[in-house]
Parts: C-alpha cells; structure tokens; sequence
C-alpha cells in the first residue's frame, strides 16, 4: 500500500502562539496527527498549562518555549537552545500576532511599532533562527498565518492589514530562496474566528449579523477548521507547493 502523504508523525512541530487562540488549536491538530509539538508563548505558566492539556488528550509528545516574539535577540538565543534540545524543528508555524485599533488619524505610532514588529518582524526573527539548520538538513516546512486583512481592508487596523499584506510577501520571498535546500514555505490567511484577539467583534450583534451577512459561509470559522490545511502544508501532499496563501475564509474573500 502507498505511504500515507499526509501522515506527520513523529515530526517536530513549532507553534508560535499557541499559548491560546488559533495557535492553540493548531498544535492540537498537529498533536492529534502524532506529531511532538512545542508550545510557546510569553508566560511559562500559560504555556506549561496549555502543553499539558494538549499532552493529555493527544498522548502526544509535548514541550514548551518562552519568548518574546518581538526581541531578536531572545528569539536568537531561546531557539538556539530549542534546537540543542529538542533538535532541528521540521515545521515552523508563524503564528503569534497583535491587533490594535483606532481610527487612523489617532493612531499612535508605538501602536504601529508593535502591530509591524508582532505580526511580521516577528515571523523574520523566528524564521531566521530555524531556516539555516532546515536548509542544512534539507528539509523544512514552514507555514506562515496571514489573514483575510491582507486582502480587504477594514476601518481602525490599517497597520494590522499592511502587516499581514507584508507577511504574504514575507512567504513568497522566504520561498523564492528556500525552495533549493526542499523547506517549502507557505501561508494561511484565516477568515474570522472568534478568540481573545476579537472579543469586542464575536459579542456584537452587529458585527455579527455582518458576518452572516457578508461570508458566503453565513458564518464565523470554527478554529479546528484551520487544521486541515495546516495538516496539507506541513506533510509531504505539498512538496512541490511553494510560495502560495490560501485562504481559509468561508468564501469572504471569493465575493464583493
Ligand atoms: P490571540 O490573541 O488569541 O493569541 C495570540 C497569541 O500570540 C498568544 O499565544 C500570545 O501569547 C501570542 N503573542 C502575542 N504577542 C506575542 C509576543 N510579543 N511574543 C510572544 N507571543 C506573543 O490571537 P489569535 O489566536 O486570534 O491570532 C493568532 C494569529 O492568527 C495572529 O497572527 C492573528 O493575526 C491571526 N489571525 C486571527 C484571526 C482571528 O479571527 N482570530 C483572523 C486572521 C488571522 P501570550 O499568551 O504570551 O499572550
């Protein structure tokens, strides 16, 4: 019988911010799939808390990093250690991110700052420290969250949307130079989903009759729906897809 191509297990997995949110039920996924998975995020309690729920209900192998997304120096030196660990990661998930909002006449340039350098310098940072001992291994995944932003903008998060617009050129270039040592990278835009990040949307009745309205789905995503196409993404089914943002949206993208 043919090797399963989407089959992931035993494979190293890093998810950046997936203390909660998004990232959280993107490492479950890959968990679930038989992959070992480290947890990062800020706090070592949060992390630690959500490694040894994911552990517990995958059986999986799971560990936990702390650091700072934003400080290249600490992303250096925690992934440096990471890999004496653990070794080389086989798939890098760029996930952790920030949106702060005002209309763009108010909006504060140290807001600018940490929207830019949480959504993208970050993914820079995170990548620059794993992708030299991928390319040496010669092999890699690595899949970078985007958003729906980077397509449509919306009133008050103009420096969310050029951040993550900046995330997608990110991808193509990374993949323009990483595609030789076989480290395919690749991102997900995801639609709307609700986490802590949009709180103030998913409990508006407004926003949400918008949503219906406005999503051919007529709905919010649900997170487990991103797994699928991560699952695509870290496993050999994509080893000649390079460069490429798929966008996992209900179809808001795909309509005015
Ligand atoms: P959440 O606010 O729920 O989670 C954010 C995650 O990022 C947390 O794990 C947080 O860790 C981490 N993080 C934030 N800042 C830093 C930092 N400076 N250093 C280290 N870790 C950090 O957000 P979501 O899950 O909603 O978003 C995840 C990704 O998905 C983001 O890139 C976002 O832009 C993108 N996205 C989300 C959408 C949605 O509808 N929710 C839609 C489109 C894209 P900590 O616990 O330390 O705070």
């Amino acid at each position: 019988m043919a090797s399963n191509p989407f089959d992931i297990s035993g494979r190293l997995a890093l998810v950046t911010g997936s203390s909660r949110g998004l990232g959280n039920a993107l490492a479950r996924g890959l968990a679930e799939q038989g992959a070992k998975v480290i947890i990062h995020g800020r706090s070592r309690d949060t992390v630690d808390a959500a490694a040894r729920d994911i552990a517990n209900a995958t059986g999986a192998e799971v560990s936990g990093v702390t650091f700072d997304v934003t400080d290249a120096e600490e992303v250096r030196s925690q992934l440096t250690a990471l890999i004496e660990q653990h070794g080389v990661p086989d798939i890098l998930v760029n996930n952790a991110g920030l949106q702060r909002r005002a209309p763009f006449t108010e909006f504060d340039p140290e807001d600018w700052d940490a929207v830019l350098a949480t959504n993208l310098s970050s993914a820079f940072y995170v990548s620059r420290a794993i992708t030299p001992a991928m390319a040496e291994r010669g092999s890699g995944k690595v899949v970078n969250i985007g958003s729906v932003q980077s397509k449509l903008a919306r009133q008050t998060i103009a420096p969310y949307g050029a951040s993550k617009g900046g995330v997608v050129m990110l991808t193509q270039g990374m993949a323009a130079d990483l595609a030789r040592y076989n480290i395919q990278v690749n991102c997900i835009s995801p639609g709307y989903f609700r986490t802590d990040m949009n709180t103030a949307l998913w409990q508006d009745d407004d926003f949400n009759a918008w949503i219906e309205k406005r999503t051919p789905a007529a709905r919010w995503g649900e997170v487990e729906e991103l797994v699928g196409t991560l699952l695509y993404l870290c496993s050999n089914a994509s080893s000649f897809v390079s460069g490429q943002n798929i966008l996992v949206d209900g179809g808001m993208t795909s309509v005015v």
